[in-house]
Formats: C-alpha cells, sequence, structure tokens
C-alpha cells in the first residue's frame, strides 16, 4: 500500500455492494440496479476474466448429469436468458448472439436423457460424420453462447445501467459501521495500489472459486476445467452441441469449435497442460471424426467453484437473522453461466424483502451447519 484514499461520504452509501464481478456479481447487479437499487460492483481485477470468460457457455438445463436439487432453478434460470440478453442489448446496443440452439447428447445404452431418440438418418444430418459407438443418441433444444462476448459486452451493459463498476479493487475486509457495512478494498491505479473505502447497506459476495473475505463465507474450491479451440474448414460441419459423458463439441460458429473439459483439483493453478489438450482433441476426433482435419487453436483454462455438496450456495450469510444484510452467491460450479440470469432474480427478491419465484431453500448456507449437527 502507498496510501490511503479519503474515504467516501457516508451520504455516498450503495444500497448495495457487489463483490465479484464475474456474470453472478454483474447479473445480479443489473437485476438490483433495475429494481432501483443504487449498486456498486468491485472486482480485484478486470471484470469476466476469471470463470465467466473461460467456460463453455452451454445453457444445458436439461443435462441429466446435473444435480436434480438444481433443475428448477436452471429451468427458471434458462427462461429468463431471452430477457437479460435483451437488456443487455438495449443498455449497449449490441447483441450477444446465441451460438446454437441443439445438443445431440450421447448417453450409454440404458441411461435415460431428456431428449428425443434420433435415427442414424437424422444424426447424418445433423453431425454428419458422428461415431455412435456403444452410446444412444438424443437430440434437445439447448442453447449455448460464447462466453467471450459477454466479457466484452456485460461490463459496459452494467455502466449504462447506472452502475458503478470498479475493477482492479480487491476487498480485504468488511465491518460493520453505523448501521452500515463497510468495505475496505485494496485498489490498484496507475501502478499504485492505494487502500479504499465504500460503504453498502448490503453486501453480496459472488467471489467464485475465492472465499469471500468474512469469517461466515460458505468453504469454496476451484475445479480447474481446461478447454481448446479447433477450426474446422470444408463441408462437414455442426451445428449441434455434441456431449457424451466427459466431453463436449460446442460450435461457435465459422467452423471454430470448442472441446472440453478436464475436471481437475489443483489449487488456483491456471495453466493448461499439453498432454491433457492433446488427449481432449484425441477424445474429440474418436467422437466425431471430421475434426481430425481440424486445426488447433488457442488453449485455456479456468476455475469452477465447488461447494461442499457441489449445489450453488445463494442467501444470506447468517441464516436466521430476520433482516439479514449479507449475502452470498457462489458455487455455481459447471453452470454458472445457465444459473447467472435465475440467482441473480433470487438475490434481488431476497434482498428487497420478496419471497422469490423459485424455492431456494436447498441453497442456503444453513444446510452446511445442519449437516453437521
Ligand atoms: C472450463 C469451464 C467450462 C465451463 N462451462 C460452462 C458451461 O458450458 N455452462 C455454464 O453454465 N457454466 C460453465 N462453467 C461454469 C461457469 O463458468 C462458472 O460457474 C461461473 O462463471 C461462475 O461465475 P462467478 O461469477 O461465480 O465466478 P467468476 O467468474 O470466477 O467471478 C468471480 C470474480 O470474483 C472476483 N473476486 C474474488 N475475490 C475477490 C475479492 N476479495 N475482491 C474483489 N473481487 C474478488 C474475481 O476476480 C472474479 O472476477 C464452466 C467453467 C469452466 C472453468
Amino acid at each position: 500500500m502507498t496510501g490511503s484514499s479519503k474515504p467516501k461520504a457516508p451520504e455516498n452509501v450503495d444500497d448495495v455492494a457487489i463483490v465479484g464481478a464475474g456474470i453472478i456479481g454483474l447479473a445480479a447487479a443489473l437485476a438490483l440496479r433495475d429494481a432501483g437499487q443504487r449498486v456498486v460492483v468491485l472486482d480485484r481485477q478486470q471484470a469476466m476474466h476469471e470463470a465467466s470468460w473461460a467456460a463453455a457457455g452451454m445453457l444445458a438445463a436439461n443435462d441429466p448429469h446435473n444435480p436434480a436439487e438444481m433443475h428448477a432453478l436452471a429451468v427458471y434460470s434458462e427462461r429468463l436468458y431471452p430477457a437479460f440478453l435483451a437488456r443487455v442489448k438495449e443498455l449497449t446496443g449490441r447483441e450477444i448472439p446465441i451460438r446454437s440452439r441443439q445438443t445431440l447428447e450421447g448417453l450409454p445404452n440404458g441411461e435415460n436423457g431428456p431428449g428425443r431418440r434420433v435415427t442414424a438418418e437424422e444424426i447424418a444430418e445433423l453431425a454428419p460424420g458422428l461415431n455412435v459407438g456403444e452410446l444412444v443418441f438424443s437430440v434437445m433444444e439447448e442453447k449455448s453462447l460464447d462466453p467471450c462476448d459477454l466479457t466484452e459486452i456485460l461490463p459496459g451493459a452494467i455502466r449504462a445501467a447506472g452502475i458503478e463498476l470498479r475493477e482492479y479493487t480487491q476487498v480485504l475486509r468488511v465491518e460493520a459501521d453505523e448501521g452500515l457495512h463497510r468495505l475496505t478494498a485494496a485498489q490498484r491505479a496507475d501502478e499504485k495500489t492505494e487502500e479504499a473505502q465504500f460503504w453498502g447497506r448490503h453486501v453480496v459476495f459472488a467471489t467464485g472459486a475465492w472465499r469471500a473475505p468474512v469469517e461466515q463465507a460458505p468453504a469454496v474450491e476451484p475445479r480447474k476445467g481446461q478447454l481448446v479451440m479447433l477450426n474446422l474448414r470444408g463441408p462437414e460441419q455442426t451445428a449441434c452441441t455434441l456431449r457424451i459423458p466427459g466431453l463436449y463439441i460446442v460450435p461457435r460458429g465459422d467452423g471454430n469449435y470448442v472441446v472440453g473439459a478436464t475436471l481437475e483439483s489443483t489449487g488456483f493453478d491456471q495453466s493448461t497442460s499439453e498432454p491433457m489438450i492433446a488427449e481432449l482433441v484425441r477424445r474429440a476426433v474418436a467422437l466425431w471424426p471430421p475434426l481430425a482435419g481440424a486445426s488447433r487453436g488457442p488453449a485455456w483454462a479456468g476455475l469452477r467453484p465447488m461447494s461442499e455438496d457441489g449445489l450453488p450456495v445463494i442467501g444470506s450469510l447468517t441464516p436466521g437473522e430476520a433482516q439479514p444484510t449479507l449475502w452470498v452467491a457462489t458455487g455455481h460450479f459447471r453452470n454458472g453461466i445457465l444459473l447467472a440470469p435465475g440467482t441473480a432474480h433470487v438475490l434481488r427478491d431476497l434482498i428487497l424483502g420478496r419471497v422469490p419465484e423459485v424455492v431456494v431453500d436447498g441453497f442456503s448456507l444453513s444446510r452446511f451447519s445442519a449437516a453437521a449437527v
């Protein structure tokens, strides 16, 4: 630290201070702002540059491998997506395109999926050359988007909505101060780091795989995922996401396909490993042989936030308190892009004292203490 900036005058108190500018923090900010709240979002680096940028972007509400407890929130969030994207467009004039609209999912014989079983003729039409092997394929209406589009456009929408977005501002601690919360942050600018303070009536921690800097924060762990982009020229293309257990191929258009993903417990390391990427490519080619002719694009990795039971943690950090003001939204693990608009609406409703439109008791922090008892 090189100094201390003057504390913001307490009359400039924000209604809600959100820590973390990934998709969860930003979607919540927008929902709260649209409900008339004054909102500030703080991130220790550039907005949307962690898991929310790295993701494959499938809105896989009906993936049979999702935990059943998540289904209602997933369907609710998927339903809110068109309005979320329309609002971003209204604020910025820029569209976040839907990159694929159907998924072909292959499951071992005997495992049931939610999609409609497809014939060999349909497969030849939807994904020419697909190697079905021992799997049974179904098709479902499932969309995907490119998180890089979100990274480019969403922060502008946030600012256009009148939300203050402070990047390079790492929240170090949060303390009670005259009925408010005082957030102390290390703010980086012009190669200097200074201490800055913010006040909020409510604080939301949306810090992804990083544990929130307060005692009550739930345990969360990073689960690394590596991905690679392949580019395929020529007539054999597919507009469908192809998914089998442990592997997906997501089309981005123009012959580009994202292949993923590994699932690793390697702490906060975000490096890619050539043997693991080569193995992903090998498995992708085995599933869809036309990819043998594809050229390799960049590989990257991101950290999925995983809670103790693999389900999101959404709600009060002080369960049981009559009028809570400290909130958390983390643990979205493999589905945070899908779950963002739904989580945002739930948080907005809880903070404003309304009843959320979807039952979220199962995501409460209190489930961990109940399990301990
Ligand atoms: C390889 C991979 C593929 C995926 N594919 C999909 C998919 O297809 N579909 C899907 O729905 N989901 C997918 N996900 C999951 C999804 O990316 C995450 O669940 C989601 O992005 C989590 O969003 P978040 O906002 O909670 O976290 P993040 O995007 O990680 O954001 C957290 C933010 O908090 C900030 N922060 C942390 N601590 C502090 C602090 N003390 N002060 C200030 N700022 C702080 C960080 O800098 C970061 O910007 C994938 C993830 C990975 C890694």
